[in-house]
């Protein structure tokens, strides 16, 4: 066997990452990525778990005494919350009308559960009158899940009514709130979402490898209820609360330390800039991008009213060329931006702006490098229209601020 040759320390460019995920990280977050190992059972480390719970139920605006970080991404919170909530033979409400929406029935599926999909146009979302219609037909259902940000299409559920409508028909209400969480309200107890998981790599801005997850004391007594052990022993919640729970610390797995003290800076930068302050300039940016964009003939899939501010999904008109704009940018620019999944592939662009990559200068820097990249290919595109329709909301929002002020 031949070893590799020694080569050198892995130093990637800096690229602006404007796609579905992963996000931008502040400076601060990888200088806490970067500090010394602690033991997983450490006095130091056990007070940091417990300054995380508090933090991350300030982000997601409840009490709920299980609230986590678990270990893997985005998709571990998910297969968490279906593998542990969905015995065999359950029937859940899922609605489908996008990639994340789809895999949530997949995995319904996988643990035995009957997934009863509602389906949607991609780019649409799930109207609470089929939620309605669905129960009353459908009863005795165990769970309404439901994808609050699809990041494959940009589409925003509505959900400050679903709480009360599942109550009604003795449903949990299971939420994926892993694009949501940190750009846009998220009110787990206001809303009475019982089961509620995130990702760090999105809207939080710290890199992937933990899925923020708060379950209510509903969700808790649906697991002791179970009539069989969750079939995932790694992913089984009442084994990973018995680590959280500061009176048992029952060692489960280790930790990942690291990722850790980075979720606890990111989530430092969250709360100093503020709930409001935070969603309000996500609002401010995507309305600046979708401005510049729309002065290239770029439309968003989803309608008005139910548009992500930290995904932009826009629609590709037929003679632009998907893979080389965006090849060019990555390229020439250092800029990412996400392509379509599945139907939408080629048809629209996926413009993230989460967290620390939802800044003015991200959005000018972008429209100036597509103004570019589009002139060359041809299009009928005036040089800095694009840059200037944006550069004209921040204007008019800072005028209205001041007039407000
Ligand atoms: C990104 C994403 C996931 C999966 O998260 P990973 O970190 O990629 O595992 C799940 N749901 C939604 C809505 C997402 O955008």
């Amino acid at each position: 066997m031949s070893l590799p040759p020694q080569g050198h320390e892995f130093a990637p460019p800096y690229r602006l990452l404007l796609g579905p995920g992963p996000s931008m990280v502040h400076p601060r977050v990888l200088h806490a990525l970067a500090q010394p190992l602690l033991g997983h059972l450490d006095p130091l480390f056990l007070g940091l778990m417990n300054e995380i719970q508090a933090r991350l139920r300030a982000t997601f605006r409840t009490d709920n005494a299980f609230t986590i970080a678990l270990s893997g991404t985005g998709s571990a919170g998910m297969e968490a919350v279906i593998a542990n909530l969905i015995e065999p033979g359950d029937r859940a409400l899922v609605g489908v009308n996008g990639v994340f929406g789809t895999r949530l029935a997949t995995m319904i599926e996988r643990q035995g559960g009957v997934p009863l999909r509602i389906d949607a146009p991609w780019g649409d979302i799930i109207p609470l009158e089929s939620l309605r219609d669905q129960l009353t037909r459908s009863a005795p259902v165990k769970a309404v899940v439901l994808v609050h940000a699809e990041t494959s299409t940009g589409a925003r559920q509505p959900l400050e009514e679903v709480g009360a409508l599942c109550r009604e028909f003795g449903a949990l209400l299971i939420v994926d709130a892993v694009t949501s969480l940190g750009g846009m309200p998220v009110e787990v107890d206001a809303w009475g979402i019982d089961a509620c998981y995130s990702g760090t790599q999105k809207c939080l801005s710290c890199p992937p490898g933990l899925a923020p997850l708060t379950m209510s004391p509903r969700a808790m007594e649906a697991i002791r209820q179970r009539r069989t052990p969750c079939h995932s022993w790694y992913l089984d919640l009442a084994l990973i609360a018995d680590y959280w729970n500061d009176q048992s610390r029952a060692y489960h797995h280790t930790a990942p330390i690291s990722m850790l003290y980075g979720l606890r800076e990111a989530l430092r930068l969250v709360q100093a800039e503020g709930h409001e302050a935070r969603c309000a300039r996500h609002q401010l940016n995507s309305d600046a991008l979708l401005a510049g964009l729309e002065t290239l003939g770029l439309l968003p899939l989803p309608s008005a009213g139910h548009r992500l501010p930290m995904l932009n999904c826009v629609t590709l008109p037929d003679r632009i060329n998907d893979a080389a704009v965006r090849t060019q940018l990555l390229q020439e620019y250092g800029i990412e931006i996400g392509g379509g999944l599945g139907p939408l592939r080629g048809r629209v662009w996926r413009i993230g702006l989460m967290g620390e990559s939802s800044r003015q200068a991200h959005v000018l820097t972008l429209l100036g490098a597509l103004e570019q990249i589009v002139t060359q290919q041809g299009w009928p595109a005036q040089p800095g229209r694009a840059v200037q329709a944006a550069i004209d909301t921040y204007t008019s929002s800072q005028l209205a601020t001041r007039r407000s002020a």
